[in-house]
């Protein structure tokens, strides 16, 4: 089984997906992760976020995996929590607009799918594109809203920063414009995905709500 669930930057994607893998038995594969981790390494190499070549040579060269708590692993190193830094989250979706990069992550995210998919499980996959570009195919779609001011909030939060809900907004929106203007794999609702606004909606409902579109 693979289910797809795509939405703008903390929309409670990662949250929602690790939860209903679990529930579920399958395996989450967090897709953001991966293009963090080779942004990562790009920053740490010094390579300018916009030399789309030498970001692409990153992309193919680095081994990227995931342990068994679905947290990723650059050459068996743990990527957490470097990955959810400031510097890597500022650079994140330059590097992911190069198409050289996506082709060689989403080529690793499939390989993941098939391997559990063989194995008699699947994955649950969040990101930008895994219902659009990653999991066409995908036997259950869901594209997860929340608005600006909820999605901040909750990051602020998440962060020990309360107070800075305001600026995180306004961070979370540039991301939001790059990744849906970008011309590889713009983040895009689908039209056989199904909208779940979690605005007014824990945790706990919105996995409980995905168990039930993950029944039908
Ligand atoms: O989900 P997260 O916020 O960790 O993703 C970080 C960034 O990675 C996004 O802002 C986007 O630029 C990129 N991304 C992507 N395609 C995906 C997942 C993430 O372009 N499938």
């Amino acid at each position: 089984m693979i289910i797809a669930i795509d939405g703008p930057a903390a929309s409670g994607k990662s949250t929602a997906a690790r939860a209903l893998a679990k529930r579920l038995g399958l395996t989450f594969l967090d897709t953001g992760a991966m293009y963090r981790a080779v942004t990562l390494v790009i920053i740490d190499r010094g390579i300018d976020p916009n030399d789309e070549f030498s970001c692409q040579t990153v992309a193919n060269s680095i081994r990227l995996e995931f342990d068994e708590e679905g947290k990723i692993l650059i050459g068996g190193m743990p990527g957490e929590p470097a990955i959810r830094g400031p510097e890597v989250t500022r650079h994140v979706s330059e590097v992911s607009a190069h198409s050289g990069v996506r082709r060689a992550l989403v080529r690793l995210q499939r390989k993941i799918a098939d391997e559990s998919v063989a194995a008699g499980g699947g994955v649950v996959a969040e990101g930008r594109d895994t219902t659009s570009v990653v999991f066409p195919t995908a036997d259950l779609k869901v594209f997860l809203v929340a608005s600006p001011r909820v999605r901040a909030e909750r990051r602020a939060t998440e962060e020990g920063a309360p107070e800075r809900a305001a600026e995180y907004e306004k961070d979370l929106q540039r991301r939001d414009d790059f990744d849906s203007s970008r011309e590889d794999s713009p983040l895009t609702e689908t039209r056989d995905a199904v909208r779940v606004d979690t605005d007014r909606l824990s945790p706990d409902e919105v996995l409980e709500e995905l168990c039930e579109l993950a029944r039908v």
